[in-house]
């Protein structure tokens, strides 16, 4: 077989079983191609893409101001590595950072690499600023988080499936109940030692749990009392996914403004990845003021990738599309649209318990126990009426489309949607 044959679904799939590690669970569908909103399967199929490669293809698939930008970078110059300077890496920081609102930008290149980075610098300002004694430093952390796949960072998670048989793990992390500020209150005053809250502005991989109203304005407070950094892992809520710009935002008006200075809350550090390519390629990166990252010098850090001139071009092309198309306006609209039909639904279906999310980052809680197989026998039933879902942890179904859908496709997902699961 030639390596680019055409192959079938079932080939396709047959392939990644035989040669590939099993490191993942993927509904049964082999997908070719993607624009906007859909993709396709190698036999033709289309679907509403109701995941986004979990909130990093924001822009739409294949979006082509951002594929342009990446096309004629890669023709030009691809890596440099930091060893030399490259032409676009400073245009992109200074870009990125005006549009944030901080003095400085870090670039990696996946959302693990960036919460790594961003741990890192937290360790080493709690020595260098604060004056925790030598390898003393503590970082909080919420139960239920998600921050990625690394040693150190399964390390602090609490799901079984991610962490055992990885030991020994990294110490130096205090867990808490997400959502709990007397938690956080009482573990700030339990140590002198502590260095940063890192904190996931909603809960995305644990099942969009959407924290009480003014919990991260409070959460944040509390660090500054305590000289502890505040660090928001925006990776899968931020650039708009939640209907502001960042998540931290609140309800500032930053849809307008694209909140560059004024959000509601603002971190001290904050972690990007995901949407910030717009799904083309990996970018990541961590945000911070110069009290902060002026702890990170020559040799303290870095990546071969990190910061090349691609990965720049694509950045800067995928945060002008959030700015140019409205993404956070649309993400808030949909998401108010989506959320009231689905809460009408529930109220008449047994199946669905509730919905819950913000701007398009949402879910629907099956009524069903955690380890029963209805939510991903809906999600295949999804896919065969044209709309591609998964579930995360057993019985919750996320919803998240492409930032770039309109209202009208909107209606019409939920119609699959609505009718899907009154079929069950
Ligand atoms: C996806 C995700 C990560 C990890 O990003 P990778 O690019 O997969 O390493 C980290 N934090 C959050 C909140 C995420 O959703």
């Amino acid at each position: 077989m030639a390596v680019l044959d055409k192959l079938t679904s079932q080939e396709a799939i047959e392939l990644e079983n035989k040669h590939g590690a099993h490191n993942y669970h993927p509904l049964p569908v082999v997908l070719s191609r993607g624009e906007g909103v859909y993709v396709w399967d190698v036999e033709g199929k289309k679907y509403y893409d109701f995941l986004s490669a979990y909130s990093a293809v924001n822009q739409g698939h294949c979006h082509p101001k951002i594929v342009d930008a990446m096309t004629n970078q890669a023709k030009t110059l691809s890596l440099t590595s930091r060893a030399f300077y490259n032409d676009m890496l400073g245009r992109y920081e200074k870009f990125a950072t005006e549009y944030f609102g901080f003095d400085k930008l870090l670039p990696m290149n996946t959302g693990a690499e960036a919460v790594e980075t961003a741990l890192k610098i937290a360790r080493k300002w709690a020595y260098e600023v604060k004056g925790i004694d030598e390898n003393k430093a503590e970082i909080i952390v919420c139960e239920n988080n998600f921050h990625g796949r690394t040693t150190t960072i399964i390390s602090f998670s609490n799901d079984p499936v991610a962490r055992k048989n990885f030991g020994p793990y990294t110490k130096g992390f205090h867990k808490i109940e997400y959502d709990n500020l007397q938690q956080l209150q009482e573990t700030l005053e339990s140590s002198n030692n502590i260095a940063a809250f890192l904190v996931e502005p909603i809960q995305g991989e644990a099942g969009v749990y959407v924290p009480s109203d003014g919990y991260l304005a409070a959460a944040k407070k509390m660090c500054a009392d305590h000289n502890v950094l505040f660090i928001a892992d925006e990776v899968q809520t931020g650039i708009a996914r939640t209907g502001r710009l960042l998540a931290t935002c609140g309800n500032c008006s930053c849809p307008e403004k694209n909140c560059s200075g004024t959000p509601e809350v603002k971190p001290d550090v904050l972690i990007l990845g995901k949407a910030l390519s717009g799904g083309a390629y990996p970018v990541s990166a961590v945000l911070a003021n110069d009290s902060v990252m002026s702890v990170i010098r020559p040799g303290n850090h870095g990546s071969t990738f990190g910061g090349n001139p691609i990965a720049a071009a694509v950045a800067m092309a995928a945060l002008e599309v959030v700015t140019d198309e409205k993404l956070a306006i649309n993400a808030d609209k949909l998401g108010k649209i989506f959320r009231a039909e689905l809460t009408e639904f529930c109220k008449n279906n047994h199946l669905v318990e509730s919905v819950r999310g913000k701007g398009l980052l949402n879910a629907i809680l099956i009524n069903d126990s955690e380890d029963s197989s209805t939510a991903w026998d809906i999600c295949i039933k999804l896919r065969d009426n044209g709309l591609l879902a998964k579930p995360t942890h057993g019985n919750i179904i996320r919803f998240a489309p492409p930032l770039v859908m309109t209202e009208e496709e909107l209606m019409d997902c939920i119609s699959i949607i609505k009718k899907t699961i009154s079929e069950f």
